[in-house]
C-alpha cells in the first residue's frame, strides 16, 4: 500500500450498525498525501485520450474535480436527484446501506466523448454501475473506472459490467 494509505481511517458502524465506513477526512486534510492519491489516481490514464472526467457525489466530486485538473480535462457531476438545474436522465441503483437515484444533465457532453467515471469507493457496486447506465444512454464512450477503494469483499466489481477497465487505487 502506498503511504498515503495510512490517512484513510475505519469508522465502523457508521452510517449503521455492521458498516465499516472508509473515512478519507484525513487524507483530503492532508495535502502531501491527497496530492499523491490524485496523482495514483490519473496515472494510468494519462495516455487515455480522455475528454472529461465524470464524478459521483459527493466524494466522487472531492476526487473526480482534482483529478480532471490533473489531468487537463473537463469533469461532468453525477447527482442525487433534484440537485442539477438542467434537464437530466435518471437511474436508480442499490447501495450498500440504501438505495438511491442518481442523475446527470442531458446536454453534458456530446454524444461520443471519452469519459472516466470517478468515486471514492468501490462498495456492492450499485452506484457506479448506475453512473455507467447514464453515460451508455448519454451515448458516451466509457473509457473507464477509477476508484480510490476498492472493498474487494463485497464483489461490487461484478456489476461492472462496461468494456472498459476499473481501476482502484487501494484494495482491502
Ligand atoms: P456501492 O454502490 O455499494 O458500491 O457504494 C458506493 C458508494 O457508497 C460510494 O459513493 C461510497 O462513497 C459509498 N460507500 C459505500 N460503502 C462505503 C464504505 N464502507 N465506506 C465509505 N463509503 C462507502
Amino acid at each position: 500500500m502506498p503511504p498515503f494509505a495510512a490517512l484513510v481511517r475505519e469508522i465502523v458502524d457508521f452510517p449503521k450498525p455492521g458498516i465499516c465506513f472508509k473515512d478519507i477526512s484525513p487524507l483530503l486534510a492532508d495535502g502531501t498525501g491527497f496530492a499523491a492519491a490524485i496523482a495514483a489516481m490519473a496515472g494510468p490514464w494519462r495516455d487515455a485520450g480522455l475528454q472529461a472526467v465524470v464524478g459521483i457525489e459527493a466524494r466522487g466530486f472531492i476526487l473526480g474535480a482534482p483529478l480532471a485538473r490533473e489531468l487537463g480535462i473537463g469533469f461532468v457531476p453525477v447527482r442525487k436527484p433534484g440537485k442539477l438545474p438542467g434537464a437530466v436522465i435518471e437511474e436508480s441503483y442499490a447501495l450498500e446501506y440504501g438505495s438511491d437515484r442518481l442523475q446527470v444533465h442531458r446536454d453534458a457532453l456530446p454524444a461520443g466523448a471519452r469519459v472516466l467515471l470517478v468515486d471514492d469507493v468501490l462498495a456492492t457496486g450499485g452506484t457506479l454501475a448506475a453512473a455507467a447506465r447514464l453515460m451508455a444512454r448519454l451515448e458516451l464512450q466509457l473509457v473507464g473506472g477509477a476508484v480510490l477503494m476498492e472493498l474487494a469483499a463485497l464483489g461490487g466489481r461484478r456489476l461492472w459490467t462496461a468494456d472498459a477497465p476499473l481501476l482502484a487505487t487501494l484494495r482491502y
